[in-house]
């Protein structure tokens, strides 16, 4: 069978995918970025394609071309006054058809484009170990003939047959699997680099038709780069009222600054920044909080949402009636825009793959389908790891089980180990393995204003509930109090199927390592327990036992303690057995016998 990849050439990012044997991926080189910047550069070697002609672009603009996807197609009439905007020169060639200048060369749209489509190809090529000759290549929905038939032209300047140019939202829901449903309408929000697209989707007969489609060419995470390095200047400023950023080399340090603390804000709550310009010398050290960030982009979030009530008018649909709703574009990450797009629609929109490569996922699977494959692969219909909280001395403490099913919901209930604890840290992980130290973390929150109570005594009923679309909800309830906190969290986000399995293999690798390892914690924990119990009940003891009995007892205390100290799980487990034994006549009272239920007492505490 003849591979036929996908590439999503974007306008700021373009990336390939394939099906392998585990289902579909992007390509990427180990340790390399999947993604190519959609940017070239001319040297005096030829063209630099990619990261690096992006990080030359600032100092090197002239040379420098970027966003060549808004040309393909277009004639100096339908581009208008955005030429004027470019950095680099637009010359016009026969019949209003435009070129590129650079230096004394002229090149059409298409084959500068052909330049990142060979460098995707060919890296394609070494991670494959295999030629590459045919592709499925994904355009927005809006691209019109003449803008398709460039995006043809490129490929085969690059050497690439093109087997189908699909649309990019038809890419993303057909990478979700939602063609195998029977029908529906389908919204792909995507927001990228330079761009936001919003498409409305009908589904039927395992066929998508683009009901219409709306949005914003000139609205993008660049946009949101620019706020933040805005307000960056402007604190600098403040401290600085004659500092200047207008040199390439300032420009290009606040540009990277900003995407870098922006990209940081979609993972935590603050970014710390240290600024060091180089033609002066100054420096800049700083915090940038997430509040302050979603503030300055919420006006443009609102104008993607009005581009939405738009196009939903223009289907002649309501809200309610849009059955999916798929997320595409690096920018669809941030948070806030998350939690809009979710309250816009009324339902939580499909995450599970990383919203950058879902095109080029999309395109992947179509083009392995039309080279012949079947779809016999499944795309996170099972809880492929474990999923689980912390539980005291670093023990993973598994919740949903490998392999469940999606949707999926758990709980198990745990308790306190000192007394008065007001606050319970819920640390959420996955894995196979037996402690925490060996999985992976995927989040945390606090459970907040348990009223003080002796350990033991609060229930904390731990809920995970994954979703149809794999998304976990962990959350946490004290029954006694009914305090309630939660958190969200996607649980396989960036982990590809190879990874999974490696995890799997590991865990049977260590089974026995990690079972000892288990139960010494445990048997320690218990050991403390029922030292704790002994002390506790010391009075008993002094009226009910001989001297010798109790000297016994705390010989056999300190045997235990020994064992603690060791690595040995079972041999520890020998010693608490026989202090079992020596503190059993005490059963005979109360608080004995509570010691003895302390022995037995195997319940998980956070
Ligand atoms: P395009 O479709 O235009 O080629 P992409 O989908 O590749 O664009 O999105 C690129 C944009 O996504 C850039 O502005 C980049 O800064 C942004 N981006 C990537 N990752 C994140 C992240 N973790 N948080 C916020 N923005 C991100
Ligand atoms: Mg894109």
């Amino acid at each position: 069978m003849e591979r036929i990849i996908g590439i999503d050439l974007g306008t700021t990012n373009s990336l390939c995918a394939t099906v392998f044997e585990d289902g579909p991926e992007v390509i990427e080189a180990a340790g390399a970025s999947s993604t190519t910047p959609s940017v070239m550069s001319w040297t005096d070697s030829g063209w630099l394609v990619g990261q690096e002609a992006r990080e030359s672009g600032i100092t090197n603009p002239e040379n420098t071309i970027f966003s060549i996807k808004r040309l393909m197609g277009r004639d100096l009439n339908e581009l208008g006054d955005y030429v004027n905007q470019l950095p680099y020169q637009i010359v016009e060639a026969q019949r209003q058809l435009i070129k590129v200048r650079i230096g004394e060369n002229e090149y059409t749209p298409q084959e500068l484009s052909a330049e990142i489509l060979k460098k995707v190809k060919m890296q394609a090529e070494a991670v494959l170990g295999e030629t590459i000759q045919k592709a499925v290549i994904t355009v927005p929905a809006y691209f019109d003939d003449a803008q398709r038939q460039a995006t043809r032209d490129a490929a085969r300047f690059a050497g690439l047959e093109v087997a189908r140019i699909i649309n990019e939202p038809t890419a993303a829901a057909i990478a979700y699997g939602l063609d195998e449903k029977k029908e529906g309408h389908v919204a792909v929000y995507d927001l990228g680099g330079g761009t936001f697209d919003i498409s409305i989707l009908k589904l039927s007969g395992k066929i998508f038709k683009v009901v219409a489609t709306h949005g914003n060419t000139q609205l993008g995470g660049d946009d949101f780069d620019k706020a933040v390095a805005d307000a960056l200047k402007e604190r600098i400023q403040k401290i600085n009222p004659d500092a200047t950023f207008d040199d390439p080399e300032s420009k290009l340090l606040l540009k990277q600054n900003a995407e870098s603390i922006k990209t940081e804000l979609s993972f935590s709550p603050e970014s710390s920044y240290s600024l060091e310009f180089p033609k002066t010398g100054l420096t800049f050290d700083g915090v940038f909080k997430v509040d302050e960030f979603e503030s300055l982009i919420s006006q443009m979030i609102e104008q993607t949402l009005e581009s939405c009530s738009h196009v939903l008018r223009e289907a002649k649909l309501a809200v309610e009636q849009i059955d999916e709703v798929v997320l595409v574009g690096g920018s669809t990450v941030i948070p806030i825009v998350r939690k809009k797009i979710e309250s816009f629609f009324g339902k939580p929109p499909h995450v599970a793959i990383d919203p950058y490569k879902v095109v080029a996922i999309g395109a992947g699977i179509q083009g392995h389908l039309l080279a012949g494959g079947r779809r016999d692969f499944l795309l996170l219909d099972v809880i492929p790891l474990a999923l689980g909280i912390e539980t005291l001395g670093g023990t993973f403490s598994k919740i949903i089980t490998g392999n469940t099913t999606i949707p999926a919901e758990e709980s198990e209930t745990f308790t306190t180990n000192v007394d008065n604890q007001t606050s319970i840290d819920v640390n959420i992980f996955q894995g196979e393995r037996e402690l925490i130290k060996d999985c992976r973390a995927l989040g945390q929150f606090k459970l907040r204003g348990i009223p003080p109570m002796k350990s033991g005594y609060p229930l904390v009923e731990v809920l995970f509930c994954v979703d149809a679309n794999g998304i976990l909800t962990v959350s946490a309830t004290e029954k006694r109090s009914g305090q309630k906190a939660e958190i969200e969290v996607i649980p396989f986000h960036g982990l590809t199927q190879f990874e999974i399995e490696r995890i799997i293999e590991d865990s049977y690798e260590h089974a026995l390592d990690d079972f000892n390892q288990r139960q010494l914690i445990e048997f320690r924990q218990t050991a403390e327990r029922v030292f704790r119990g002994i002390e506790q009940s010391w009075d008993v003891a002094e009226n009910s036992l001989s001297g010798n009995e109790r000297t016994e007892i705390r010989k056999q205390m300190e045997s235990v303690r020994q064992s603690m100290q060791g690595q040995d799980a079972q041999a520890l487990k020998v010693q608490l057995d026989l202090l079992g034994d020596l503190t059993r006549p005490l059963a005979d009272n109360a608080i004995g016998r509570k010691i003895l239920a302390e022995l037995q007492e195997n319940e998980s505490v956070i």
